[in-house]
């Protein structure tokens, strides 16, 4: 599968300290160097808001402030069904964050270079000090640390809690997870006290300080300069890909604008192609975000177009009807946004509608799957088209920040998904992120849940731990 998606190669110039998308930097020459990434890695730029939320994590658990100002980050989520992103600064992860659903908070797990980032600028929590002929026996091999091998720990440290490791000269050795708090070492005269993840090798890849920027905005400036020759030809491939589909099919022309960065990239190509005769199309379900009915506005400014808004059924009204939308009961996408679209071309194309979607293979492998050109399963008359089908997120990002496109305020609030605000496909740390930053709105959709549950007895829990995302057999 992951052959067919197949694999994103980013690549940094350890110089400039920003990441790349071709063979070289294109403003000081270096030679981009890879950056390892878990697969399939398409990972997100990170904004003020990331860096920030990151930064607090860390000086929570370890004390060192703002390690990653001025530095471009970003975020590789991973498969699997706790939200973790792998951190990627100066050219490699050098961090793993994760929402520990049982602690309903988020946790750092850290890499030997990260660790020494820490210790750099000031940690002084949760540090394990151990003795340098113990350094020698775990060299080259993971293994535990034993309370006879420790010199020193702090007083902080908790049961499952990420810990750097120091030999007596303060020289970052190794992570691990600590399998003890620090009151239980302090009665303890052997056993475990910490899981060893990473540790020191003979043959030691170098630690060297990077390029630190006085902003974020003079990062992101000099990265768009960086990739401007990749960003010229994939916008060029773009473009007549628009202009000969077009040419081809010559149908009327559709963009369907749902406020996300994918649909805008998509759009500004369209306009570039094919210029302002075509139809915008945005899909207002019931459940936008204030700031996504205020980007449609902005790119209707910023454009000169108008983009024709679509209302689906009203969904806090349908709700009461067909019950909690599901992961495996999504009434509510049909409902709310299929159904109006196609209720729309039904009614405004004699026949075929020629659709440009910002849809990318890198998305999923359902996506993956795809051909650039194809009809729609669920409305016949649509003729689905994909410019930005071989982008990563990295390309859009760097693209929308060249065009100075208005994208959605949502992208600096740290999210990387722009739709429906309550979603049955959404993460625990996706909600968490909502209540946080949004709380009135989620107190709209909790009084949806409490009132359904208390019809059903189904208590607390099924609200809090998120169980109403499957369904209730009534
Ligand atoms: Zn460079």
């Amino acid at each position: 599968m992951k052959t067919y998606i197949g694999k994103i190669h980013l690549k940094w110039c350890k110089n400039c300290n920003i990441p790349l998308l071709g063979r070289v930097c294109e403003v000081c020459g270096s030679k981009a160097e890879e950056v390892e990434l878990t697969p399939p890695g398409d990972p997100r730029l990170g904004f003020q808001y990331d860096i920030d939320f990151i930064n607090k994590i860390i000086e929570e658990e370890f004390g060192a402030k703002n390690v990653l100002n001025g530095k471009i980050i970003l975020l590789n989520k991973l498969p699997g069904n706790e939200e973790a992103y792998e951190v990627i600064v100066d050219g490699e992860v050098k961090y793993l964050i994760y929402f520990d659903e049982n602690k309903e908070r988020w946790k750092i797990k850290l890499k030997l270079n990260g660790a020494r980032d820490l210790i750099e600028k000031g940690a002084y929590k949760k540090i394990i000090k151990i003795k340098n002929d113990v350094v020698e026996v775990l060299k080259n091999r993971k293994g535990s640390v034993l309370r006879p091998g420790i010199v020193e720990f702090t007083d902080d440290i908790e049961e499952r809690d990420d810990v750097i490791i120091v030999d007596e000269n303060n020289r970052v050795v190794g992570v691990g997870l600590a399998t003890v708090s620090s009151e239980e070492i302090k009665n303890m005269e052997k056993g475990r006290v910490v899981k060893v993840r990473f540790f020191i090798k003979d043959d030691e890849e170098n630690y060297e300080i990077r390029k630190v920027y006085d902003s974020l905005e003079e990062a992101f400036d000099l990265m768009v300069k960086a990739n401007k020759g990749v960003i010229d030809a994939f916008e060029r491939n773009a473009l007549g890909f628009i202009k000969n589909t077009y040419e081809r099919i010559k149908k009327p022309v559709m963009v369907a604008f749902s406020g996300g960065k994918d649909s805008l990239t998509t759009l500004i190509l369209t306009l570039k192609a094919l210029g302002k005769d075509i139809d915008v199309i945005f899909i207002d379900t019931g459940l936008e975000f204030e700031e996504t009915l205020k980007n449609v506005e902005d790119v209707e400014k910023h454009y000169g177009i108008k983009i024709i808004k679509l209302k689906g059924e009203n969904f806090w009204k349908k709700v009461k009807e067909y019950g909690i939308p599901a992961r495996d009961y999504r009434w509510c996408s049909e409902i709310c946004k299929l159904e109006p679209l196609k209720r729309f071309i039904e009614e405004n194309y004699e026949d075929d509608v020629l659709a440009f979607v910002g849809v990318r293979k890198y998305e999923s492998f359902n996506r993956a799957t795809k051909k650039r050109v194809h009809r729609n399963t669920y409305i016949k008359k649509q003729i689905n088209a994909l410019p930005i089908f071989h982008w990563s997120t990295l390309h859009v990002w760097i693209y929308l920040l060249r065009e100075k496109a208005p994208y959605n305020k949502l992208y600096e609030k740290g999210f990387d998904r722009i739709g429906c605000f309550m979603c049955p496909a959404m993460e625990m740390g996706e909600m968490d992120k909502i209540k946080r930053e949004f709380p009135e709105l989620w107190e709209k959709w909790e009084r949806v849940l409490r009132e359904y549950a208390e019809k059903h007895n189904l208590g607390e829990e099924w609200i809090k731990k998120g169980l109403w995302r499957w369904r209730h057999k009534l």
